[in-house]
């Protein structure tokens, strides 16, 4: 195993030549300065340099192979945004300098805004939220405040069994009480069922478009209808009271759009009458992500909703920007400061360089992946649904279970192969789940190896079912349980300490 940057040190080793401190250094004050070592590791530039190399070539990442993980569009971003986003104008602002300052900073966030608004038909965007989660998050915050102003305590959220996890939490982190609405036998939402569900104290029906199925609602004008619907028969009924032009506005729809990269050009959810969205700009708009951070989930609305955003916002007035920073309605700030600025900027780029043409194809080529790959696979692994899917399809592990193999033994033996495994065992509507996500970025040849990868192991299932049971066997570490790994993580080279198990 290898050892930590701090043990690989030694004391008067040392990678830095600071010239020595030419100031004085009494008027300091004793009282704050440090008293014993501070703790760095010691260590030379070279050793330093091989010790992240090291740790580089253990990890798997996608500049060394194709990372197929369902749902999170881990894809190839273009290195020159990184460039752009690292130009010291950008990189070297700080919050507090003045408006005058940051015009051109401010210019970007609007125009980025106005984009994102092109993009999915909506009105208004706010691009504080710093991750999908944490846009769900103040989209329904501006839901509850948009009922609470009525004079309406509305409860619940309905969430098809089809959604991304993430959904229900933040309707429960919001206060409202989620409500699933089972998925029929296509995988996709019964306008039947969700006319039965849907009632008096339905607020939002939050739903994840495409679905986790990579499936798209192929009923989604009338599941809008019967939402909106829901809230227009109260206020037909004299119970709540709305102005005119939002009488064909009735309980909200909320699209979780953070895999926009499968509607880009081919759909805008705003034109279609979603009232709120999120995006993740970390997954479709050119910010690597996994490993937490920084990412951007921009929240959208339409215009009836558009006074709630998280301030401050970007306004343009006399062609000079500025930051608003109140407004009497907005549910105020969800994030110190603006955000991630920097993750805009690469948006911003990426956005710029390829145009409404470039989006577009970008969603083709996102869709024609998934479904080639999807008719390979599906030669030596169950589709539930084996209709035309979006950017990503849910294969199963199941037919391989006669052999005694599981879906965790086939993602194990893919890290064999030199691959990254995808999503396992979600979403849970499907047994055995390999939610697989290939992405635009990939050509032909890497998807006709994914798939001969897979076939090789559904062979190897039926042959030889123990090398699937006991890989992986060529990583730097093999088969972890998963439970000690979160209980007792080592995290030096003597072995860690386990944490206390919680009952
Ligand atoms: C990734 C994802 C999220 C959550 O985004 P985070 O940035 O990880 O919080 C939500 N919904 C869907 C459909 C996603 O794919």
């Amino acid at each position: 195993m290898s050892r930590t940057i701090f043990e690989k040190g030694a004391n008067g080793r040392s990678g830095n030549f600071l010239p020595a401190n030419d100031c004085p250094v009494d008027d300091l004050g004793f009282a704050h300065r440090r008293e014993g070592e501070i703790g760095l590791p010691r260590i030379g530039e070279q050793d330093l340099i091989r010790h992240y190399v090291e740790l580089a070539s253990k990890n798997y990442h996608i500049d060394k192979g194709m990372y197929p993980l369902g749902s999170c569009t881990m894809k190839y971003n273009p290195v020159i945004n990184e460039e752009v986003a690292s130009l010291g104008g950008f990189a070297g602002l700080h919050p507090l300098q003045s408006e005058d300052d940051v015009q051109g900073a401010l210019e970007l966030m609007y125009e980025l805004e106005s984009d994102l608004c092109e993009i999915c038909g909506m009105s208004a965007f706010s691009l504080q939220p710093v991750a999908g989660a944490h846009g769900e998050l103040a989209g329904m915050m501006i839901a509850r405040d948009w009922f609470r102003r009525r004079g309406e305590e509305r409860k619940t959220v309905l969430v098809p069994d089809s959604a991304h996890g993430t959904n229900p939490a933040s309707v429960v982190i919001c206060g409202f009480t989620p409500k699933t609405i089972p998925s029929n036998e296509a995988g996709l939402i019964d306008p039947e069922v969700l006319k039965q569900e849907a009632g008096d104290d339905t607020a939002v029906l939050m739903l994840t478009l495409p679905n986790t199925l990579g499936l798209f609602e192929k009923d989604i004008e009338k599941i809008i209808r019967i939402v909106h619907d829901a809230l227009l028969e109260q206020a037909e009924k004299g119970i709540v009271d709305y102005p005119d032009y939002l009488f064909d506005v009735g309980a909200l729809v909320y699209m979780d759009g953070a895999n926009m990269n499968a509607l880009m050009g081919i759909v805008k959810p705003g034109s279609i009458g979603i009232d709120i969205m999120h995006l993740n700009l970390h997954k479709t708009f050119s910010t690597p992500h996994g490993g937490g951070g920084p990412g951007a989930g921009p929240v959208g609305v339409l215009e009836h909703l558009a006074g709630l955003l998280p301030v401050p916002r970007v306004v343009k007035k006399d062609g000079r920007f500025s930051l608003k920073e109140t407004s009497g309605e907005s549910i105020g700030r969800v994030h110190p400061w603006f955000g991630n600025f920097n993750v805009f900027v690469k948006a911003y780029a990426y956005i710029k360089a390829l145009g409404g043409e470039g989006l577009l194809e970008v969603s083709e080529n996102a869709i024609i992946n998934a479904n080639y790959l999807m008719k390979k696979v599906a030669r030596d692994y169950d589709i539930k649904y084996p209709g035309r899917c979006m950017h990503e399809f849910v294969a199963s592990g199941r037919n391989l279970k006669k052999f005694g193999v599981k879906t965790v033994d086939v993602a194990k033996r893919l890290l064999d192969y030199g691959l990254h495994a995808p999503t396992v065992y979600f979403p849970l509507i499907v047994e055995e789940a390999l939610m697989i996500e290939p992405v635009e970025t990939e050509k032909k040849e890497a998807l006709d190896h994914f798939a001969d990868v897979m076939a090789k192991i559904a062979k190897e299932a039926e042959e030889n079912p123990e090398i699937l049971h006991e890989a992986p066997v060529t990583t730097p570490v093999r088969r972890l349980d998963e439970v000690a790994a979160a209980r007792c993580p080592e995290l030096s080279w003597s072995g860690g300490e386990c944490l206390p198990m919680e009952e």
